[in-house]
């Protein structure tokens, strides 16, 4: 059976790189894990990917994807992604921001597919081409920006939950409808979290908040980078990924 495209739905026929070259050039290939879990109410349950992440390579993404619309993603964020990787003093534009949280979006769905291209129901269903026809986060996304000391996994880490979160009057969650993640590239860390019920409360990161800073949906006030506050290690990594309140 020809694979399609996570994206677009056309065929996908090679294997592509989860990862840009650009940010493969600036690190030596170390094996690293990659932690994805499953929260749905009864026992967690886990899938480690061990590997060299800058080889790792999906087999559901369409070469005309990859070449494309996700090219572009990279060259127009590259710039501005390079000196929060390096860990260098800098500030982000609301419109800089919305760069790097469309990016963050698209690299986490990579990140994921390394490992997991079976089901999906924690996702939306267009949140993939949501990504390729609009450019930007799908509306029920959160992301928030934040740095990584790196004293523990390096060049990168990977969390990633598929989780339930109980919808507004109930208490159980009634199927896996959310998704939360926290990666790091360098000393760059991001959080990402959505849902898909209809009326979600939003998550909010179980981190002290001088650690992170809320990048989409945008706020419109420029924000430094790195926030005051850095995290120094895996464990700090997870939390990022682990909300601890969907919610007041
Ligand atoms: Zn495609």
């Amino acid at each position: 059976m020809p694979r399609l495209c996570v994206f677009c739905e056309g065929q996908a026929g090679n294997q592509e790189h989860a990862l840009p070259r650009w940010l493969a050039k600036l690190f030596t290939d170390d094996v690293v894990d990659f932690s994805q879990r499953i929260h749905d109410g009864s026992e967690p349950r886990g899938r480690l990917w061990r590997g060299r992440p800058f080889s790792a390579t999906v087999g559901t993404v369409c070469r005309a994807c990859n070449n494309g619309w996700m090219s572009d993603l990279e060259n127009a964020s590259a710039p501005i992604l390079k000196p929060l990787v390096r860990g260098e003093e800098t500030t982000l534009t609301s419109a800089e921001q919305h760069q790097v949280a469309t990016w963050a979006v698209k690299t986490m769905l990579m990140l994921r597919l390394v490992s997991w291209d079976g089901d999906s129901q924690e996702l939306a269903p267009d949140t993939y081409s949501w990504l390729r026809r609009f450019g930007t986060p799908p509306p029920a996304e959160q992301v928030w920006l934040a740095s990584y000391a790196g004293e523990g996994q390096w060049p990168m880490t990977f969390h990633y939950y598929a989780a339930g979160v109980a919808p507004l009057g109930e208490t159980r969650p009634t199927a896996l409808n959310a998704h939360c993640s926290a990666f790091a590239i360098g000393h760059l860390a991001l959080g990402l979290a959505g849902s898909r019920l209809r009326e979600a409360p939003p998550a909010v990161p179980s981190l002290p908040p001088d650690t992170w800073r809320p990048m989409w949906p945008a706020y419109g006030e420029t924000i430094a980078f790195p926030p005051p506050s850095i995290l120094a290690g895996d464990d700090e990594m997870r939390s990022l990924a682990e909300p601890s309140r969907w919610g007041g």
